[in-house]
């Protein structure tokens, strides 16, 4: 299997017609959770600068991805070895794409993040010697007999025995159901995405969140196997998508996610 760089934030405008032949779970979400955010950013590609909160999960997300890959190559790579590699990613990631900081914020954000990483190396429940069968693997699912878009995805970790794992980092604790629920399109898209790519049936699907709290903190949250529901559910959110972009149907969605979304002021401004 192929292992891929993660691309920076950033957007450029896409046409309908684009954006209707394939669909992330990244995509889908934001579309089922305000579609006129879905126009902004998809559609007329408005880029926005990250926030430092994402920059630190990006950071984490970066170096756990070098760790993964150290050993899908069979090589070894010291704590030592990482950080310098986070030192590095922290400064030419930023040279890259603009991050929104609040004032003297970097200092303290660059600091948890790596606590965050030295905390998952220290209590991962992955042997430092098993074999990955995939890290960041770039992969595509052909659903065009259900009338759907192609489904595209990177999955963050597959490990061996077909165990799909996905890195998240958060600011409070989640419950396991919760956990679940918020993550469902992302882990089913992809289970049908290694599905479609191995001919097999994924063992489980685990999500390793780290929580950015005083002392940081690891859940993992197991899953089973992608349930025929769950591949319902998924397949008739995609037809929604596809409905809704036929009509073009942009509407806002104004509620709890508002306060959290850069897009406030062109969403206030549009008409
Ligand atoms: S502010 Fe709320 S309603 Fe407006 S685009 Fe963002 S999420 Fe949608």
């Amino acid at each position: 299997m192929i292992a891929t760089v993660e691309p920076l934030a950033g957007a450029k405008p896409k046409s309908i017609a684009e954006l209707r032949q394939t669909l992330s779970a990244s995509r889908l979400n934001t579309w089922l959770s305000c579609r006129l955010k879905f126009l902004f950013r998809y559609v007329l590609g408005i880029a926005k600068p990250r926030t430092g909160a994402l920059y630190v999960g990006h950071s984490v997300h970066g170096v756990l991805k070098l760790w993964n890959r150290a050993r899908w190559r069979r090589q070894t790579i010291t704590v030592e070895q990482l950080q310098q590699q986070f030192d590095t990613l922290w400064q030419a990631d930023q040279a890259k794409e603009q991050v929104r900081w609040d004032d003297g914020e970097e200092p303290g954000e660059k600091q948890t993040a790596w606590s965050l990483v030295d905390f998952y190396l220290k209590n991962t429940p992955i042997p430092p010697n098993e074999m990955a069968e995939g890290v960041e693997v770039s992969v595509e699912a052909d659903l065009a007999r259900h009338g759907l878009p192609r489904l595209i995805g990177i999955i963050d970790l597959v490990r061996a025995g077909g165990r799909i794992v996905d890195f998240k980092t958060l600011g409070q604790t989640p419950s396991e159901e919760k956990a679940i629920h918020t993550n469902e399109i992302q882990l089913t898209s992809y289970a049908m995405l290694y599905r479609a790519t191995t001919g097999k049936v994924e063992s489980g699907r685990d999500l390793h969140q780290l929580v950015k709290s005083k002392t940081p903190k690891l859940i993992v949250t197991q899953q089973g196997p992608m349930t025929q529901q769950q591949q319902a559910r998924l397949f008739r959110q995609m037809e929604s998508y596809v409905a809704g972009l036929d009509r073009e149907d942009f509407v806002p969605s104004p509620g709890m996610q508002c306060s959290m979304c850069s897009y406030f002021n062109e969403c206030r401004r549009h008409g």
